[in-house]
């Protein structure tokens, strides 16, 4: 309670600039009459989609163009149907290669604490595999940037012949070339957004408390039964979420894990499943953190949705919204200059 909370509270002021109760109510009512009481602040768009968190696509998607990301979200129907084609090949591309090394278990949940559960054992269950110098698929991994929390699942994490960890993320493709420079820069973002993710993780910066209070999960949440049965299968003994929590802490910070040392994205077309070719990545951190800031702002409610750039116009040529972009509308029509941020 604030001070003025515990007048209006008791009834009694509580100083010399107090005023009675009765008299606070008079100006409080006076003052909402006249529109001086705050309006209620307008809704972030993490609020709006009712997110706790966002997805490492989320912003890699966003960095293509933001605003047919906000389209795709509210949109999804108005997606031309080959992009959906390609997608869900994608998505079952990648589901053979993860059965080839995982067998798929079905898990009953009774609670969101549960369903969070089965994410952390699917890391845990891989991490004796990576401390023996082995290959692992689809890793989820969690991290905190900006103060937004960030989800997304690692392809593949091997060490080379020279024993660095190296992620590989595959991408399928409906044409048999490689992708354009836009296309590329969009997925190194992605690779390196997991790279920071996963670091952070392994040096001990997530701690249980960032995920319980930024997902508003309860660590004191007793887990299902299912969930009991299969943690104790690949291992451990649990009883409540928290336990869970506190075993990933631990089993990363002091599993000797290391950090990521080299990006490399694998682009192969859809129907020869033939390899068209390797991207070596760059990570530069202070580049990926002001990226990350500036999309992120757009999330937080500080800044307004945008666009494609004047140069990157022709984006829209083959975008599923170009007919009702709002953006590309204000464009055509304004002399009004638009800018967006330009990362390179
Ligand atoms: Fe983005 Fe252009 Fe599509 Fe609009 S038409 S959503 S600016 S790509």
């Amino acid at each position: 309670l604030e001070p003025g909370d515990q007048a209006l509270d008791s009834g009694k002021p509580n100083s010399s600039s107090d005023l009675p109760l009765e008299s606070l109510k008079k100006v409080l009512t006076e003052d909402s009459a006249a529109g001086k009481v705050k309006r209620k602040r307008a809704q972030t768009p993490l609020e709006k989609y009712y997110l706790k968190y966002l997805c490492v696509t989320d912003l890699s998607t966003q960095s293509w163009c933001e605003q047919q990301m906000v389209y795709g979200r509210e949109l999804p129907q108005l997606q031309v149907p080959e992009t959906v084609v390609l997608l869900n090949t994608g998505k079952s591309i990648h589901l053979a290669r993860e059965l080839e090394v995982h067998d798929v278990v079905r898990v009953h949940v009774t609670s969101r604490e549960d369903s969070w559960a089965i994410k952390i054992l699917n890391l845990l269950s891989v991490i004796p595999e990576l401390q023996a110098g082995g290959c692992v698929r689809e890793l989820p991994v969690f991290g905190v940037i900006e103060d937004v929390f960030l989800m997304g699942i690692i392809d593949e994490l091997c060490y080379s012949a020279t024993g660095e960890l190296e992620l590989r993320e595959l991408k399928t493709r409906g044409r048999p070339f490689m992708p354009s420079g836009a296309q590329k820069k969009r997925d190194y973002f992605q690779v390196c957004l997991y790279k920071y993710i996963f670091d952070a993780m392994v040096q001990g910066k997530l701690k249980p408390d960032v995920i319980t209070s930024h997902i508003q999960l309860r660590p004191e949440q007793p887990l299902g039964s299912q969930i009991r049965e299969h943690a104790q299968k690949v291992g451990f003994t649990v009883t409540c979420f928290g336990d869970l929590l506190e075993l990933m802490y631990l089993n990363l910070t002091l599993s000797d894990i290391p950090g990521i040392d080299c990006l490399k994205i694998e682009y192969s077309h859809q129907e020869s499943n033939t390899l068209l070719g390797t991207e070596v990545v760059r990570f530069e951190e202070e580049k990926v953190r002001e990226k990350a800031q500036h999309y992120l702002a757009y999330w937080k409610g500080q800044r307004e949705v945008q666009g494609v750039e004047i140069e990157e116009a022709w984006k829209c040529q083959s975008c599923s919204y170009s007919e009702i972009c709002d953006w590309r509308k204000k464009r055509a029509e304004g002399p009004e200059q638009r800018t967006v941020k330009k990362f390179v």
